[in-house]
Order: C-alpha cells, then sequence, then structure tokens
C-alpha cells in the first residue's frame, strides 16, 4: 500500500493515526535540529516534521537530502500542530515521521510550483506536466472533468446515445482549412481531419439513431487568432424528427442545468434574438447582454444639420455610456485614441456629455443646439451623468467600431462581472454570407444547413437576404453553441451546393456519399454543437481557453513540450510517398 491517506485527508480527529502518506516535497524548512516538510499531491498538503528527539538520526540525515519536487513515502504518527495554519483543511496537524523513502529524486524545477509562480508562459507550457501540478491549472482541469461528466449525465439520461465517428475522414466543411494525413497505403492520397463530425452526425440519423451526442475532438487549421486552438473539442450533437424549436429547449435545458448544478446559478427562460436584431442592437451576433448600452440608430436626430461627417454616414450609432459624464476630457481623448487604434479602425468620436443640471455639452456644440443634443439623450437613453458616445460611417464597419467601443467601456465600468450569466439565443441567422473579397456567397453555418421554408426560390434572386434555420447560443458575449436544422433532401442538397459554386463532379466527389443516403429515407433532422473549452472557460469564471486544456498549443499552433509540428525524416516522407522523386 504506497498510502493510507491523501494529502487533503488528516485533520484532528485522526490525531495519533500511524499513516502512510506519498507526494512531492512542495517545500522545506530545515532548522538543522528540526526539518518541516510540505508534502503535496493532488489533494492537498500535508506538513511532515522530523526533529533531533523524536526522530531517527538516520531519518533525520535522509530529511536533509530532500529538495524541492522530490517524491516520496512517509510513515509518522499524526499529531497536533503547535502553531496551525487556518488556511488549509489539514492545518491543525502534522506528521512526525518515523520513516521516510525516496521514491524518485528531482531536479531544481524551473519554476515554483505554487499557486503564484514566477514562470512566464512559454516556460510553463515547455513543462506543463510540472504547470499541472500547480493549483490553479489543477483545478481547472477538475473543472473541466466537472462539467463534462455533468454534460454525459444530462444528455444520457435524456435518451442521447454517445457514438464515436472516425478522425480519418475526408473533408467536412466548416470554413476552415483541413490538416491533412497522408497515406501510405494509399499513394498521393490524403485523409483529412474532421473539422466537425458534421456529415457523420447526419448519417447517424439516416441510421436512425436519432439523438447522439459525443465529445470530440476538431480540427481546424486557421490562422491562429488569439485564444483558438487548432484542434479543440466539441459537445457535438444531433437529434432526428425534430423542429428547430425542440433543440433550442432540450439544448436550453442543459445549459440551465450546468448552470445550476456547476455554478449554483438558476437562470430563467434564455431570451432570443434574431441575429437582425443583434446586429442593430449590439453590432455583433454575439451580444453581451449583462449590462446595457444599446446601440440607438441616429441619422433621424443628426442629418438634419451642416455636419458633413454625420450627413455623409450611412449609418449614425450612438450609445448611452452609464456615469460616464464623470470622465475629464482627457480621459475621453484616451477611449478616442483606443477607438482609433488600427484594430478597432474608428476615425473618430462625437461626444454629448448629460450635464446633473440637465445641459448638455457636445464636442459639436457648433452644429447642434441643446434641443438637439436633448434629442440624442432621448433616443440612447441617457439619463443626467451619462455620456452619449456617437460612431458614424458604413453600417457593417460602424457596427463593428461600437460593438468594440461597447465592449471595452463595459470591461472600464466593471460591467463585464464572471459571476453573471446571461445566456440568449441568437436565431434566424442569414443562410449565405458574402465574401467581400473574391464577391462570392459561402455558407454562414455550413453547406447542410436548411434555409427557412419559403425561402429556397429566393436563393436565385436575392441570395443575401435567405435566411436560415440556423442558431446560436451565446453566453456573456461568446459563442458558446451554434447549430442548424440541417437539409434532408437529395435535390435541396444538390441545389445548395450549386449556389455555393460547386460544379455537379465537385458536389458528387466530396459529399455524394452524404446525398445518396438522402435517398435512403433520410429522416427531417437537425443538431448542434457546443465549443467545450470555451464554455468550461466561461462556467470557470475565465477568459483563457488554454487554461483549461491540459496540453494546449501555443499562438503559432506549436506544442512547445513535445516540440510539434517537427519535421520527418526522408525514410518516412518517401514511405508517405511525399519525397520529391527527381529522378521520375
Ligand atoms: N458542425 C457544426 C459546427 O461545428 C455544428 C452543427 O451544425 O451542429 O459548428
Amino acid at each position: 500500500m504506497y498510502r493510507s491517506h491523501t494529502n487533503g485527508a488528516l485533520r484532528l480527529a485522526n490525531v495519533n493515526e500511524e499513516v502512510t502518506l506519498a507526494g512531492w516535497v512542495q517545500k522545506v524548512r530545515d532548522k538543522g535540529f528540526m526539518i518541516w516538510i510540505d508534502l503535496r499531491d493532488r489533494y492537498g498538503i500535508t506538513q511532515l516534521i522530523f526533529d533531533e528527539e523524536r526522530t531517527d538520526l538516520s531519518v533525520l540525515e535522509d530529511a536533509k537530502k530532500l529538495g524541492r519536487e522530490f517524491v516520496v513515502q512517509i510513515k509518522g504518527t499524526v499529531i497536533e500542530r503547535q502553531s496551525k495554519n487556518s488556511n488549509i483543511p489539514t492545518g491543525e496537524i502534522e506528521i512526525l515521521v518515523s520513516e521516510l523513502t525516496i521514491l524518485n529524486a528531482s531536479k531544481t524545477p524551473p519554476f515554483t510550483i505554487e499557486d503564484e509562480t514566477d514562470g512566464g508562459e512559454e516556460l510553463r507550457m515547455k513543462y506543463r506536466y510540472l504547470d499541472i501540478r500547480r493549483n490553479p491549472v489543477k483545478n481547472n482541469l477538475i473543472f473541466r472533468s466537472k462539467v463534462t461528466q455533468a454534460v454525459r449525465n444530462y444528455l444520457s439520461s435524456d435518451g442521447f446515445i454517445e457514438v464515436e465517428t472516425p478522425y480519418l475522414i475526408k473533408s467536412t466543411p466548416e470554413g476552415a482549412r483541413d490538416f491533412v494525413v497522408p497515406s501510405r497505403m494509399n499513394e498521393g492520397q490524403f485523409y483529412a481531419l474532421p473539422q466537425s463530425p458534421q456529415t457523420f452526425k447526419q448519417l447517424l440519423m439516416v441510421g436512425g439513431m436519432d439523438k447522439y451526442f459525443q465529445i470530440v475532438k476538431c480540427f481546424r487549421d486557421e490562422d491562429l487568432r488569439a485564444d483558438r486552438q487548432p484542434e479543440f473539442t466539441q459537445i457535438d450533437c444531433e437529434m432526428a424528427f425534430i423542429e428547430q424549436e425542440d433543440i433550442l429547449n432540450v439544448f436550453e435545458g442543459m445549459t440551465r442545468h450546468l448552470l445550476k448544478e456547476i455554478n449554483g446559478v438558476e437562470v430563467g427562460d434564455f431570451p432570443r434574438m434574431t441575429y437582425d436584431d443583434a446586429m442593430k442592437k449590439y453590432g455583433n451576433d454575439k451580444p453581451d447582454i449583462r449590462f446595457g448600452m444599446e446601440f440607438a440608430e441616429m441619422n433621424e436626430v443628426t442629418q438634419h444639420k451642416d455636419f458633413g461627417v454625420f450627413n455623409n454616414a450611412e449609418l449614425v450609432v450612438g450609445i448611452a455610456v452609464p456615469g460616464g459624464n464623470s470622465n475629464t476630457r482627457k480621459e475621453i481623448d484616451n477611449i478616442i485614441k483606443w477607438i482609433k487604434r488600427p484594430q478597432v479602425g474608428a476615425l473618430g468620436m462625437i461626444y454629448s456629455r448629460c450635464n446633473d443640471d440637465g445641459s448638455f455639452k457636445s464636442s459639436v456644440d457648433k452644429f447642434y443646439d441643446q434641443e438637439d443634443l436633448a434629442k440624442w439623450a432621448e433616443i440612447t437613453g441617457a439619463k443626467q451623468g451619462d455620456l452619449v458616445c456617437v460612431l458614424s460611417g458604413d453600417t457593417n464597419k460602424v457596427r463593428a467600431q461600437m460593438s468594440a467601443l461597447r465592449m471595452e467601456l463595459a470591461e472600464r465600468l466593471g460591467l463585464r462581472d464572471p459571476k453573471v450569466f446571461a445566456p440568449l439565443w441568437v436565431i434566424d441567422f442569414p443562410l449565405l454570407e458574402l465574401d467581400e473579397e473574391t464577391g462570392n456567397y459561402h455558407a454562414m453555418h455550413h453547406p447542410f444547413t436548411s434555409p427557412k421554408p419559403g425561402q429556397l426560390e429566393l436563393l436565385a434572386t436575392n441570395p443575401g437576404e435567405v435566411k436560415a434555420n440556423a442558431y446560436d447560443l451565446v453566453l456573456n458575449g461568446n459563442e458558446i453553441g451554434g447549430g442548424s436544422i440541417r437539409i434532408h433532401d437529395k435535390q435541396i442538397q444538390a441545389t445548395m451546393l450549386k449556389h455555393l459554386g460547386f460544379s455537379d463532379e465537385e458536389a458528387k466527389a466530396q459529399f455524394g456519399f452524404l446525398m445518396d443516403a438522402f435517398e435512403y429515407g433520410a429522416p427531417p433532422h437537425g443538431g448542434l454543437a457546443f465549443g467545450l473549452d470555451r464554455l468550461v472557460s466561461i462556467l470557470g469564471g475565465q477568459e483563457t481557453i488554454r487554461d483549461f486544456i491540459a496540453f494546449p498549443k501555443n499562438n503559432s499552433g506549436r506544442d512547445v513540450m513535445i516540440d510539434a509540428p517537427s519535421p520527418l525524416d526522408d525514410a518516412q516522407l518517401t514511405e508517405l510517398s511525399l519525397k520529391l522523386n527527381l529522378n521520375k
């Protein structure tokens, strides 16, 4: 038996018991005649004591050899501590050690294995196994396990079947590039790693599985944006014989259950907002509704004067910043500087102070009188003491800029409280999205998403107008899930692919297997997938998904611990038919 107890288990009630413990040496305090050691494992820390009077000399000698992160096993007696530590559950006792076995020595770790560490990000990633010994990382992994367990229990008890789908497949388009795997046995041919199990889960519906889920790795070769991982985990789900309403209800139920079970938070019915409304009110399809500052469209109350900047703009939009009038001129200049940064890209910002005496003072007093500014306050909902911020320009751009400003100001005002949870459904997404660079339309969700009933005809005439049976679940300004009702008719799927620019041959080559399956009694079906990493990090009250992944990749997609990706040697390249044979 390696241990009778863990290092988090012993209390005053155990005093006088003989125990065996094992773990890592976190700290050694050597007073010469007396040595204290903090022994750590996953469960906590227990203090060990060795002293000249009560401990065998040879044991004391061995204890003096211990360094940080040595792995040891000890036997000893639980005794009451003289000076108690109320910060840890085992703080009232210590172990008077009688036997010490060094199970393994350790080099001095490159950073301190404590809650506050001196190790930088890169170093901690290189030695991730040491980082995992630290409470913040360890607790996040335990938290993640709790969430996945709760998801499994919830879905399983609702009749969902967990099915594994293959990783070595053909491309499933989710809008990113595929990671590919060369096939040794099929020279010059490649598998793609799934961007999601989309087509397989649809085939499971054709197969009659009816309610499927899987906690599954997905792979997307994207240019890495901050806090994106090339491999990430989805809670992937699909159901047959359902309508959009059924899906929203089931997964709203699951999310509500998680919030209750994991966070102890009760939330009511999730609000639903159309994509168009979300863009209009928040400039964003994943609005953070923990706070207000909704957009007000101000063309009518601004374009009647001689102010060219507003008159020439497609959209003039404003928000009321609560208490914002307390900002000094310098602070407002700072906000303006912030929105002019290239990442946000606004040309400037107009503002109007709502003074406590009911008067207004704007940065464009030359053009607008008190009556005008009173209208600005009214339309944005600004009260005395608030600040009205106004941006103008092309609709899409200005909405994006205002959305960034709204989030930034909320952050500065402390309105993005991680303990508050404000979920909502965003529904009625457009089916297609115009790629500004190529001028082509592509599927906003994916090509298997069905248009709203009766909108198929619009595809030919006004493709940008067609709405989809697609929905996202948004939590605190993050998309945590998204899905759609699917096309289950071969002809409609073929039409859809044609509109997306696939020739008949290309469509057949890439998705023939799915369209063929639709000819054998495909039931109506739909589903969604949650981004597990993101969901866990939000429930855990943190922003970075990397902190909830055991072995994450860095911002350049590298695993710096195992040093991947890395080159292959010539023999391997040849075997995979990847080596250019110059003699051929
Ligand atoms: N496969 C989709 C995705 O990865 C989710 C879905 O439509 O169910 O976003």
